[in-house]
């Protein structure tokens, strides 16, 4: 009988140390231990010799056997299933992944970007505000006179009138806001959304977006903003381009003047583009008006300035060759698409 028991705690042994790879180690596992003509069932054919006194004792240690050699096959077969999720035999993991479509910048953003970075870079931060602005702030307080256009009712989108409330029509009116809070030293880039009143076309639209600069400090001069404007271009079209500044007027500036660049497209021989000049203007300048210090309490005497504004769908227009302002607001992806990769 005790050789029963040995036997019995060998095949025990060899149960628990089973492995199965696949559905057929599993069969033969079963085959061997469970099956009609298995161990399981020659072990309990055994009981037929075991002496009557001790047959308690070995009905207990037999059943046991069998619940033991169950139990492991359906651990066994639990092993097989959770296995066989894990890998996909199916896959082939060779083949290229469907790609993952992410969008891509919209255009004025990247110029945005790329303008803000330029100007980050010599020390200018960048200034928000409102784009529902007041009278004070988009007007005023910038040295606009009473009978300037931009005041007209037919020009610019009035949302209130008594107090004026309307949608900004350049990003100016942060430049007074900062003025208002911020002494000087001042140093800031105001880019955003504006507003005019204007017959949608080509070459027009209700909205766009500009870029402004201010600097205010003690001995701001003339060849500052000159300096800082060809740094500017030089970083945004190329070493090659060349600038020309032409006396021209704005409210809020003494002396202004208006900024060209040689053509970027025909390098300055002449092309639609530049109407055959060879120059094409991308912004307005000047010394900020002493008039417009005093309104914000900063001593002209002490205090200059200068201030420069440009169109950021200029820009983007002589940097991507878009002909069209209002592509930039059709959500058209054929052209939006065309932008990819574009940082
Ligand atoms: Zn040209």
């Amino acid at each position: 009988m005790e050789a029963l028991l040995e036997q019995i705690e060998s095949y025990r042994q060899e149960m628990s140390s089973y492995q199965v790879a696949n559905a057929e180690n599993l069969e033969a596992f079963r085959i061997k231990f469970l099956g009609t003509k298995g161990i399981v069932k020659n072990v309990m054919a055994e009981m037929k010799n075991v002496p009557s006194e001790r047959k308690k004792e070995f009905g207990q240690i037999l059943n046991a056997f069998k619940i033991f050699a169950e139990e492991r096959f359906e651990t066994l077969k639990e092993s097989l299933t959770s296995t066989s999720q894990q890998t996909y035999p199916d896959i082939d993991w060779s083949l290229p992944g469907d790609p993952i479509p992410v969008g891509t910048r919209h255009p004025l953003s990247i110029v945005r970007n790329q303008m803000a970075s330029i100007f980050k870079r010599l020390g200018f931060a960048i200034a928000e505000g409102p784009e529902m602005e007041d009278d004070w702030h988009n007007f005023t307080a910038l040295n606009l006179p009473e009978n300037h256009p931009a005041r007209d009712m037919q020009d610019t989108f009035y949302l209130n009138q008594n107090p004026d409330y309307l949608l900004r029509t350049h990003t100016s009116s942060v430049q007074a806001r900062i003025m208002e809070k911020q002494k000087p030293p001042i140093r800031i880039i105001c880019p955003g959304r504006v507003y005019r009143n204007e017959t949608i076309s080509a070459r027009a639209h209700c909205f766009f977006h500009q870029l402004e600069g201010l600097y205010v400090d003690e001995h701001v001069s003339f060849a500052d903003l000159k300096q800082t404007l060809y740094f500017f271009v030089q970083e945004m079209f190329g070493k090659d381009v060349k600038l020309r500044f032409r006396p021209s007027y704005f409210p809020f500036t003494e002396p202004s003047a208006e900024m060209d660049i040689s053509c970027t497209v025909c390098g300055g021989h002449g092309c639609s583009l530049c109407k055959y000049t060879g120059w094409v203007e991308i912004l307005g300048c000047g010394m900020v008006h002493p008039k417009m210090l005093d309104n914000f309490n900063i001593d002209s005497n002490k205090f200059t300035g200068f201030a420069f504004g440009m169109g950021v769908e200029r820009i983007c227009q002589l940097k991507f060759r878009v002909n069209d302002l209002r592509l930039y607001s059709q959500n058209d992806v054929r052209f939006l698409r065309q932008f990819t990769g574009a940082v």
